[in-house]
């Protein structure tokens, strides 16, 4: 990793960035949000962590009342789980307009069927149930969208799970590009950095989505955790209270256990379920009081922020976000030779 960073500032930059399409869930917890805690903590990184609300337009463009909202409500998610605007750089995409310009910029040297084929945009066809071939030209731009959050601020350090390493690989390709175009090494490669993302299943045995109203929000109430856990799917062979169960074939509650409880607790839940000694009503009961300890902290610290000391931290952030965006675009726009009249 040496080698990603510079000699003024021997931090690497790591850019990352969430939709705000609603309040975020126990699978964002686990798969994102703890890992950027992490790598906040680890203080090898500029980290910018981006309310990413124009990419949200992509595929909810006809639908954008409720974004506001969004934006406070998951910036309330990461302030809870430990993300401190004094360690990070917190951003809302659209009041850095200069990736809006990075964007169009980008856009002029890169191949349209490099957009065409990469991952991250088939993936979001097929999870927008957009007509592929009718997508929008903001839809066809996303993934360049996605290199402009990258290069503007020079990142070279990008959060992904190991399944999602494609999903660099037009970024890496749009910066050799421009540095190969302009003759000057200015970006560097942004390269993946590998997390554990286990996946979390929501309550009906499928993979976890905001969409699929099968998840636990990290901000749900001690009562709507219970709720929601008493209807996640068991062994289905498992008929009667008699019937022993099989935890490998549990579909939900027994691979939570595995999560947020330790391998006494499971050894004990594997136990007594494969032998008929206790009952799912109560497994269930046991596996909502662990996730409530859980985030019983998180869920109080929620409450230390009002929607306008959010909406001020924000702002502060998109002003720094702003400040380093506008430096590197200076630098692209003379790289590029558009700075015309810079001294006129
Ligand atoms: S007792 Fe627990 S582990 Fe066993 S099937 Fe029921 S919910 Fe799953």
């Amino acid at each position: 990793m040496n080698n990603l960073r510079n000699q003024s500032n021997p931090k690497i930059n790591l850019v990352s960035g969430m939709r705000p399409t609603g309040k975020l869930h126990l699978g964002h917890y686990l798969g994102v949000l703890q890992n950027w805690v992490d790598l906040q903590k680890s203080q090898k990184y500029n980290c910018y962590f981006m309310l990413a609300d124009w990419h949200s337009l992509t595929t909810k463009y006809e639908d954008t009342g409720l974004i506001g909202k969004s934006i406070i409500e998951i910036t309330r998610d990461f302030l809870a789980c430990g993300l401190d605007p004094d360690e990070s750089t917190i951003y809302i995409q659209s009041h850095v307009p200069e990736i809006a310009e990075l964007h169009l910029l980008l856009s002029m040297i890169t191949p349209n069927n490099w957009a065409e084929r990469d991952p991250t945009l088939k993936d979001l066809v097929r999870a927008s149930n957009q007509d592929e071939t009718n997508l929008t030209y903001g839809m066809l731009g996303y993934p360049i969208l996605q290199t402009s959050d990258i290069l503007i601020f020079k990142g070279s350090a990008v959060p992904v799970g190991k399944d999602q390493t494609a999903h660099l690989e037009i970024s890496r390709e749009i910066a050799r590009r421009f540095n190969y175009i302009f003759k000057k090494e200015f970006f560097a490669d942004p390269k993946p950095l590998f997390t554990e993302t286990p996946l979390i299943m929501g309550i009906d045995g499928t993979k976890m989505g905001k969409s699929f109203n099968n998840d636990i929000k990290i901000s749900a109430t001690e009562e709507e955790t219970i709720n929601s856990v008493k209807k996640m799917i068991t062994d289905p062979q498992r008929i009667k209270r008699t019937d022993a169960g099989n935890t490998e074939e549990c579909k939900v509650p027994f691979p939570y256990y595995k999560i947020f409880a330790d391998a006494d607790t499971c050894k004990t839940v594997k136990f007594e379920c494969e032998t008929a000694k206790r009952g799912c009503i109560d497994c269930k009961k046991q596996l909502a009081d662990l996730i409530n300890a859980k985030f019983a902290i998180i869920r109080a610290k929620r409450q230390n922020f009002s929607d306008a000391e959010i909406i001020e931290i924000l702002k502060a952030g998109s002003r720094k976000a702003r400040q380093k965006a506008q430096d590197n675009l200076k630098q692209i726009r003379a790289i590029m030779k558009l700075n015309y009249f810079d001294k006129v």
